[in-house]
């Protein structure tokens, strides 16, 4: 007996796990000892045809083509995770989003912003600030030619951000830390450019700062998103696709970092 029917058209939930364990039937299954992801120690989406659990398969938005289908799952899932699960955001707050052109960045600007939060994006060139002012970034700094910190003073009339969304690793790990507000949160789910980060502990403390780690996300949380997804509330962000056969050109693309969005192989 099974809930997915021959030709029913699904999107998968990147995140795989034993289903049995406490956190898996807690709902907490990226909490799961076993869990990993499509395409990270087991095989992934870079084919024609994949394997996984039928618990995976979640209801498809109708609205969406199978790019865009595609570009919801890992970043929005992350996303959510990060700023709701982990860093509790509140309606209102004064949210740094890193890397506006990046996956998870592009995707939590528009989760911010449901929430009623004014966000601040950052990226690299012109294009991609118009780009994320699109997706609703109330203000914009241009990391290249601008200081995150000091604009970000600015913008906030000294007091600095309630929450941090970080990715980006060392190259921004200083700016991040001292771009919050008293008692604001720093959740980071990546290291792009590199892992080593330092931190003065006096000013940790005295400031009340917490810094967050944040890995994935739940079914749970996913399912929420599509919801948001299908009701127009939430957008994919797809910069464009790729042939299967051209994966090797997608990956250099990727690497040159000029997309704004996600990247989508498609089956010849
Ligand atoms: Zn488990």
């Amino acid at each position: 007996m099974t809930a997915v029917k021959p030709g029913q058209k699904v999107v998968l939930a990147p995140g795989v796990s034993c289903g049995k364990c406490s956190a898996c039937l807690a709902g907490n299954d990226n909490r799961c000892p076993q869990f990993t992801n499509l395409g990270y120690l087991i095989d992934g989406g870079c084919a024609e045809f994949v394997l996984c659990p039928e618990v995976n398969c979640c209801s498809y938005p109708e609205n969406l083509s199978f790019p865009e289908a595609a570009a919801i799952p890992l970043v929005f899932q992350t996303a959510w995770h990060m700023l709701l699960t982990r860093a509790r955001l509140e309606p209102g707050e004064d949210v740094l989003v890193l890397a506006a052109g990046s996956g998870v960045g592009s995707a939590a600007i528009q989760i911010a912003k449901f929430f009623g939060c004014r966000v601040i994006a950052t990226a690299g060139n012109d294009a991609k600030l118009g780009k994320a002012r699109e997706l609703g970034a109330d203000e914009l700094i241009n990391h290249r030619t601008q200081n995150i910190k000091e604009e970000v003073r600015r913008l906030t009339a000294k007091r600095g951000v309630d929450m941090v969304f970080e990715h980006v690793g060392t190259a921004t790990w200083d700016d991040s830390v001292a771009s919050l507000a008293r008692c604001g949160r720093l959740v980071t789910c990546g290291a792009t450019t590199g892992f080593d980060a330092k931190i003065d502990l006096r000013f940790l403390f005295s400031r009340q700062l917490s810094i967050l780690g944040s890995y994935m996300g739940t079914k749970t949380e996913l399912r929420t998103v599509l919801k948001l997804v299908a009701s127009g509330k939430l957008k994919p962000v797809l910069d464009r696709t790729f042939p299967l056969a051209e994966c090797r050109l997608a990956h250099e693309y990727l690497e040159s970092g000029s997309q704004f969005g996600k990247v989508v192989l498609l089956p010849d």
